[in-house]
């Protein structure tokens, strides 16, 4: 069977390798023509059949709705996978939240033009604390969907494949939240460490998935690595960080001047709404940090 450049989703990589899905659900093994292009998981791909050998050969990536990316230590930034649609933020009673990290990815979500949504794991050790039940729900009422879940009673888990639905998610959250065991509850099985069966067969024992995307039931897919459980998102546009606090982005209009920071500016609607709780003030202090660390990156990558 003779296919010319087929479209494919990048679900694994390994090196220059990668597992590739196409519309009708078959996949196959691919490799990458020349060193110019570095698809990652989440691409979609133009795909060529070899002939007389089983791989396909990429040919193309095709052009990304959004990247997750990583700084590192060149000052580069490392691509982890792309097309996402939700980050899904996961908390747990223990370890203690930090809110700012919370925040700092919504904010990483909102400048990829992705959803975000924050998910409470862990319930089976007990009801949320009030303290937590309202910092939830600041995040309810800034618009962000909130969930309240346990990958060990599965309680919960029905909502989080909802939530999914059909779009491309990556997790995300503090180191010991459950964002391995929320995954391997997802799929119900433990898996995500292991490569699938068609790989071992061709290349042994001595490959290691970069990363890699699951398809639920439901057709929701998850892309998931150590890097992306571990993405710590560099803000890097201060005069964009407003614009990804939904709750500030709605009140700015109303400030005095059009280019207003909502630091110490007259007229200040933002500053205003935090004075009368219209808006969360913990959510403001994030706001301002973030600005900050996004003005000293600036500075720096100067
Ligand atoms: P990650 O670092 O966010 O990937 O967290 P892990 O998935 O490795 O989980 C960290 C710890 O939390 C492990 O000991 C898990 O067994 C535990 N854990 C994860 N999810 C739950 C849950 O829903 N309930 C309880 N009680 N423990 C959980
Ligand atoms: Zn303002």
């Amino acid at each position: 069977m003779q296919h010319d450049n087929l479209k494919a989703r990048v679900v694994a990589t390994y090196g220059r390798r990668l597992d590739l899905c196409f519309a009708d659900g078959s996949e196959a093994t691919g490799r990458v023509k020349g060193r110019r292009l570095q698809p990652v998981c989440g691409d979609y791909v133009l795909a060529e059949r070899l002939p007389n050998e089983p791989e396909w050969l990429i040919t193309e990536i095709v052009e990304r709705r959004n990247e997750l990316g990583r700084p590192n230590r060149q000052g580069k930034v490392d691509i982890l996978a792309s097309n996402i649609d939700l980050v899904v933020v996961v908390t747990a009673e223990l370890p203690a939240p930090d809110w700012f990290i919370v925040d700092r990815y919504l904010c990483a979500a909102e400048l990829m033009r992705a959803a975000g949504a924050i998910v409470f794991n862990k319930t089976d050790l007990g009801e949320a604390t009030p303290a937590i039940l309202d910092a939830m729900d600041i995040y309810r009422e800034a618009g962000y969907p909130t969930l309240y879940c346990s990958a060990v009673s599965s309680s919960g888990m029905d909502d989080l494949c909802a939530l999914i639905a059909e779009r491309t998610a990556v997790v995300v959250g503090q180191s010991g939240v459950g964002k391995s065991t929320l995954i391997n509850a997802l799929f119900g099985d433990d898996s995500l460490t292991t490569a699938p069966v068609s790989r071992k067969r061709q290349e042994g024992r001595h490959t290691t998935v970069n990363s890699k995307m699951r398809t639920l039931e439901s057709g929701g897919h998850v892309i998931d690595s150590p890097g992306v459980r571990d993405y710590a998102p560099a803000i890097t546009a201060a005069e964009e960080v407003a614009q990804t606090f939904p709750e500030i982005r709605d009140a700015a209009p109303a400030c005095r001047f059009a280019n207003c920071r909502h630091l110490q500016e007259p007229g200040c609607e933002v500053v205003a709404a935090v004075a009368t709780g219209t808006i969360a003030a913990r959510r403001y202090e994030s706001y301002r940090r973030l600005y900050r660390l996004s003005l000293d990156f600036q500075r720096k990558t100067q």
